[in-house]
């Protein structure tokens, strides 16, 4: 039986999937992986499906992923949960081949005097293990980059790898398990349980049609390296240092936000990123560049939980607006056994390895390693019962 929560039904911790249960992950990027890699750490049978030839495809495969802490000086929920994701993934990456993270350190530069102020008042709220501020930076001394297509490789043998698979179609079977289907209706896979990872594109799916997630196009830019410092440097726009890649020794100068959603790489995004670089670009030859698309949820913390069925939702809770305890509500309608991991916005590679482990934790009946208040800013229905509070 779910946990019933009595004040907030509509958050109710989902069904117990026993480990063991075979679990289709969907989605081949940084949140499929992390998600998969901890499903196999809990004993779980996983299938990962991507549409592409290769993991790490998608926004995930630039050939850099910077760690870029959200940070804040008054106390909000946005600010705990970074902070949690932030140590959770550097112990994360830290475990693994040293190939795949290089913890050279990350400075934020202020702009101006209100920046460095803000800067000075940040710093004051933070131990200086996390970041500690000198001259005009904040400096994040256990920050790094790491090398995105490397971290597939963390992925144990045991796991199904279903390569150049499209996943066109979830239906739920009678019994309880799912049944995925390719675009000639063949079915791909029969499973427990199903976690979306598949990003901005999650809402092609029925039941998950209703989420309504941000696509904002952005692109990063290679130039010769010509950074000489240590740290990655950030102020509107970010500077790795020398970094060497397949496109030579180069930084990765980024990124842009854009809404168009086109991925053809253009000149005018690099010359943005220029623009914003953190230091002066002497060398201003381009030797390539990279687009992707990233899923922004409205409050910018990722959708990480049981999937709602919104038609459910709206009709036993559409008088919330009453206020929560005007009747008693039935607890929360979810398609059973099905999941999402999406929405994480611009630091998905800080955000991925904690929501895996929170939603894993959740779904094996181990209870959330992060507290209530945690689990319910990341539940895929709170824009629902935001819009039903608001009537
Ligand atoms: C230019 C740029 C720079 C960035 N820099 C950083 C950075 O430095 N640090 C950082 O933390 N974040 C960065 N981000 C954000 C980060 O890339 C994203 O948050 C992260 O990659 C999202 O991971 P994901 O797994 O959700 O999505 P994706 O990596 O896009 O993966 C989703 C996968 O699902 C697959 N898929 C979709 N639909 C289906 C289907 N129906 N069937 C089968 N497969 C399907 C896709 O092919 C794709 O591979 C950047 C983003 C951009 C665009």
């Amino acid at each position: 039986m779910p946990n019933i929560n009595l004040h907030k039904p509509w958050y109710n911790s989902p069904t117990i999937i026993k480990p063991g249960s075979h679990i289709t992950v969907l989605g081949g990027g940084i949140s499929g992986v992390c998600t998969a890699h901890h499903l196999q750490k809990n004993g779980y049978e996983v299938t990962l499906i991507e549409r592409n030839g290769t993991l790490m495809s998608g926004a995930s495969g630039n050939p850099a992923a910077i760690l870029d802490p959200f940070i804040a000086a008054s106390d909000t929920i946005e600010k705990e949960f970074y902070l949690n994701a932030f140590q959770y993934a550097l112990s994360f990456y830290q475990e693994l081949n040293d190939d795949i993270f290089e913890q050279c350190g990350l400075a934020k530069i202020a702009q101006n005097n209100d920046e460095i102020m803000r800067f000075e008042k940040i710093s004051k709220c933070y131990t200086e293990d996390v970041l500690y501020f000198d001259d005009d930076r904040l400096i994040f001394p256990a920050s790094g980059y790491l090398r995105p297509k490397k971290i597939a490789s963390i992925l144990n043998d045991n796991i199904n790898v279903m390569l150049n698979t499209h996943v066109d179609r979830l239906s739920e079977n009678t019994d309880n398990t799912w049944s995925l289907y390719d675009v000639n209706h063949q079915q791909i896979t029969r499973c427990d349980g199903v976690i979306l990872c598949n990003s901005f594109e999650v809402d092609n799916f029925e039941q998950a049609k209703n989420l309504t997630l941000d696509k904002i196009a952005g692109q990063i830019s290679f130039i010769p390296a010509q950074n000489n410092e240590k740290n990655i440097l950030c102020s509107d726009g970010y500077l790795t240092p020398n970094i060497e890649t397949e496109h030579g020794n180069i930084n990765i100068c980024g990124a842009t936000f854009e809404k168009n959603i086109s991925l053809e790489i253009t000149d005018k995004s690099h010359q943005e990123n220029m623009r914003k670089s953190p230091i002066p670009i002497d060398n201003k030859t381009i030797l390539g560049g990279r687009r992707g698309i990233r899923a922004m949820s409205g409050d910018h913390l990722p959708l990480s939980g049981p999937v709602a069925n919104y038609d459910l939702y709206m009709k036993e809770y559409s008088t919330l607006h009453h206020g929560p305890s005007h009747k008693k509500f039935a607890g929360a309608p979810y398609h059973k056994n099905l999941f999402l991991n999406v929405g994480l916005g611009a630091r998905g590679f800080l955000t991925a390895p904690l929501i895996s482990h929170i939603l894993i934790a959740q779904l094996s009946g181990k209870g959330t390693p992060v507290n209530e208040k945690t689990r319910h800013a990341l539940h895929p229905a709170r824009f629902i019962i935001r819009k039903l509070s608001k009537k």
